[in-house]
């Protein structure tokens, strides 16, 4: 098996009759890098910032920001970055920033609700990334996203960042494209509505899995219910997909369901062209994908769509994986 993954490594991804997705890896920091390039991965598709802010005293600013930006969009040599703004609270805390005690810290002030209500710290953040996108090709993702006016507020907000970095005469790239994550339930109902804001979405399926089932992902007691294939969860799903591609918006995958071998064609069968998961896992998922077809998969789709349960979704899926 290990044999045949390294051959894959360096093929693209295209099945046997020639759809090609793209496969790409998800990054804490730029040494992750390394491993994205072994794994024949094609850029990165999810860029979590919130290891440069964690275990430390206090913020970085600008400057650290835009070094540890930099140092990432470097080290992918020409291959495209999705630098995500923070997705600090939830479980990521920060001991320097004085958040009073939550209640539903999942329900709480987190990611790009923090990011807005701080535009202070947000400004930082933005400028950094636009910095660092004059060394390669880099969007900016917003995190967790829950109805159009965040949209238009963090996009509003990033437009101050170009202005200020123009007049200052600071370079940045002119066509760093803006995405957000899809990650809440509203946010995937209302697909259609925000396809028409950025140029591109990225479907979080760890959240969307926490937030549709109202299943803590955290709770190991309630595990058996944390299910990405509950029909709730993939109808929403498909929904993102089909609507993104309407409005010919790009569309990936970038939680765990995309490293899952038993979701690969039921996801390429509803249209996703693009699957971000930890480097280690793109060879067996490309494998999959080599030796498969797009009308299979669009087969499979159909009948897993049809399907009650996600118990006779997964014994389905397992019996035609094998
Ligand atoms: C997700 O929610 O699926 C995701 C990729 O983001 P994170 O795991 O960082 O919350
Ligand atoms: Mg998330």
């Amino acid at each position: 098996q290990a044999e045949v993954l390294k051959k894959v490594k360096d093929k693209p991804a295209i099945t046997e009759d020639g759809k090609q997705v793209t496969l790409l890896a998800n990054i804490s920091n730029a040494d992750d890098l390394e491993m994205m390039h072994d794994n024949g991965g094609e850029g990165v598709g999810l860029f979590r910032t919130e290891m440069l802010f964690m275990d430390r005293d206090s913020f970085p600013d600008e400057e650290e920001q835009f070094e540890f930006y930099k140092k990432a969009v470097l080290q992918a040599k020409g291959k495209p970055v999705i630098i995500r703004t923070i997705d600090i609270g939830g479980d990521k805390h920060l001991s320097y920033f004085n958040l009073p005690a939550e209640l539903n810290p999942f329900l709480g002030y987190r990611a790009i609700r923090i990011s807005l209500d701080q535009e202070g710290l947000f400004m930082v953040q933005l400028k950094a990334i636009l910095r660092a996108s004059a060394f390669g090709t880099v969007s900016i993702m917003f995190p967790m996203i829950s109805n159009v006016k965040e949209i238009r507020d963090a996009k509003l907000i990033l437009s101050k960042a170009k202005n200020e970095l123009l007049e200052a005469g600071v370079p940045f790239s002119a066509d760093v494209k803006v995405g957000i994550m899809v990650e809440i339930p509203s946010a995937a109902v209302t697909a259609d509505i925000l396809a028409k804001e950025v140029d591109f979405f990225s479907i979080g399926t760890n959240d969307l899995c926490q937030y549709t089932l109202a299943v803590d992902r955290m709770n190991e007691k309630i595990t058996h219910l944390y299910d990405p294939f509950n029909p709730g969860v993939l109808r929403l799903i498909l929904n993102v997909i089909e609507q993104g591609r309407k409005h010919n918006i790009h569309i990936g995958m970038c939680g765990e369901m995309a490293s899952d071998p038993l979701a690969t064609l039921l996801l390429l069968g509803m249209g996703l062209e693009e699957f971000s998961m930890s480097a280690a896992s793109i060879p067996a998922i490309k494998n999959i994908i080599i030796n498969n077809t797009e009308a299979k998969a669009k087969q499979v789709c159909r009948q897993v769509m049809a399907m009650d349960s996600s118990e006779n979704i997964i014994a389905y899926l397992k019996e035609i994986t094998q």
